[in-house]
């Protein structure tokens, strides 16, 4: 008989440092994915689909949307100048009478 079944297992996919919405303070992160296995005899041996990914605070242990990642980059680039100071289509100054 054999004895077959899937699994979730987790892989770190790589790792930095991010503002912790839950500690309030830069912290260093996992970003791990979950992904079913196909198992026969508890041994993982196919990967089947991909269940999600998701970045986690190695000091609070909280779990978040990888989301997290990208609004940093978007906080970063709000503070850049905004391009261009005139207003697109603003009249011409009337030409001077001779
Ligand atoms: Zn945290």
């Amino acid at each position: 008989m054999i004895v077959f079944g899937w699994k979730v297992r987790f892989k770190t996919l790589g790792g930095g440092s991010f503002q912790c919405p839950v500690c309030n303070a830069p912290r260093t992160y996992d970003h791990v994915e979950a992904r079913n296995w196909f198992t026969i005899f508890f041994i993982p041996l196919i990967p089947l689909k991909r269940k999600g990914e998701y970045v986690r605070c190695q000091t609070c242990q909280v779990t978040l949307d990888p989301v997290v990642l990208q609004n940093r980059g978007i906080e970063q680039a709000s503070f850049a100048p905004p391009a261009g100071s005139l207003a697109p289509g603003s009249p011409l100054p009337p030409p001077s009478a001779p």
